[in-house]
């Protein structure tokens, strides 16, 4: 449940509500609103519900007591009705702009990075992106360089002011990847790994949470609700596609599920579409799919020679490919930018409105 303070409240009515709702065995979580505080009533519950529910009610300086619908609480847009911006150094993510995460699946040379990382910041990349520690299918394939991988992320920063993001696995990777770079990854393959969540729950950097291949939209909001209740709320979603029985993509993406998180959810959504796809001539036209639909922010893998690359090589794009999608990408996003907003607040279709301008 959510209780809804009223827009006079003093600090000592909302400090009296979290200390009920903590003597209660809960947790209060509250979010700072355009013109009031609301406060997230997290924990098991059970039956004394309704009762808890009047007690809150009655109060000093709380409005309503409203439940919230979805088992997602803190993520949902029912708790936090504006959208959630990312910065991080002078990227943004989720003001309404194109952000493009850029560079290669593994960092496999601090040339390679220092040459794309060069390339794509010239060309409108707004994120440098690059594999340190890499899961790979198959033991015997090239795992990454680990922190030497870091440190040349952490130059190339420095050299180019792109902010810079790299996959953590394990919990014991959070802090020394919070030390070299500005966020961090969690992968499709650890969508669902809880102590791993909550140690990036738990660490000043934001996060961007994959969904996993064979994971519910429901799912991966429950995963990064994990990571808002362990205390980090800049978390950015990634839909990078999931398993279905088609074989000619490496996974399917979905496209659907941009518009509908962004219904569900005020997390920033970022679309994926090399992984997505596996091949590199399906990366544009996916790309320009995920503008349309109105992702928050496009991740695509460079490379200088991707038929060199050491991991995916066959869905990195080489940096002509690169400069090309940004031209074709970067119009779509100006273009549709104004036409979107919740179809379920708005209207039935793209193009109306009243919504688009609030949530822009
Ligand atoms: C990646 O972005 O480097 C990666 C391995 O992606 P995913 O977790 O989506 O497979
Ligand atoms: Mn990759």
């Amino acid at each position: 449940m959510f209780v809804v303070m009223a827009r006079t409240a003093t600090e000592a009515e909302i400090l009296g509500v979290k200390s009920h709702i903590l003597a209660e065995g809960m947790t209060p979580y509250d979010h700072v609103g355009a013109d009031r505080i609301v406060i997230a009533v997290v924990g098991e519950v059970g039956p004394r519900r309704q009762e808890l529910m009047s007690r809150l009610a009655g109060l000093p300086g709380v409005e309503t007591i409203t439940p919230i619908s979805r088992p997602f609480k803190l993520t949902s847009r029912e708790f936090h009705t504006e959208d959630t911006i990312v910065r991080v150094l002078d990227a943004v993510i989720g003001d309404g702009g194109l952000t493009v995460m850029a560079g290669p699946c593994s960092v496999e040379s601090r040339d390679q990075l220092l040459e794309t990382a060069a390339f794509v910041k010239g060309h409108g990349a707004t994120v440098l992106r690059g594999g340190a520690f890499k899961p790979r299918t198959s033991p015997y394939s090239f795992q990454g360089l680990g922190v030497e991988a870091l440190r040349h992320l952490a130059e190339a920063s420095q050299l180019t002011g792109l902010p810079t993001i790299t996959e953590v696995m394990e919990p014991n990777q959070v802090d020394i990847v919070a030390e070299y770079t500005d966020i961090l990854q969690i992968g499709a393959r650890n969508m669902q790994n809880y102590s791993l969540l909550n140690a990036a729950g738990r660490v000043a950097r934001p996060v961007m949470l994959k969904r996993g291949f064979g994971a519910t939209i429901e799912e991966l909001l429950m995963a990064a609700e994990y990571i808002v209740a362990a205390g980090n709320p800049n978390v950015i979603l990634c839909e990078r596609g999931i398993r279905t029985f088609e074989t000619y993509t490496r996974n399917t993406l979905d496209l659907a599920a941009v518009p509908l998180l962004h219904h569900l959810t005020h997390l920033p959504v970022v679309v994926d579409p090399s992984h997505a796809t596996g091949k590199r001539w399906l990366v544009k036209p996916l790309a320009i799919g995920g503008a349309a639909v109105g992702a928050d922010g496009i991740m695509v893998e460079v490379h200088p020679r991707p038929d060199e690359a050491l991991s995916d090589a066959e869905q990195q794009l080489d940096h002509a490919q690169f400069a090309d999608l940004m031209t074709a990408l970067l119009p779509v996003h100006e273009h549709v930018r104004s036409l979107h907003g919740d179809p379920l607040v708005t209207g039935p279709a793209l193009g109306i409105g009243a919504g688009a301008l609030s949530k822009h």
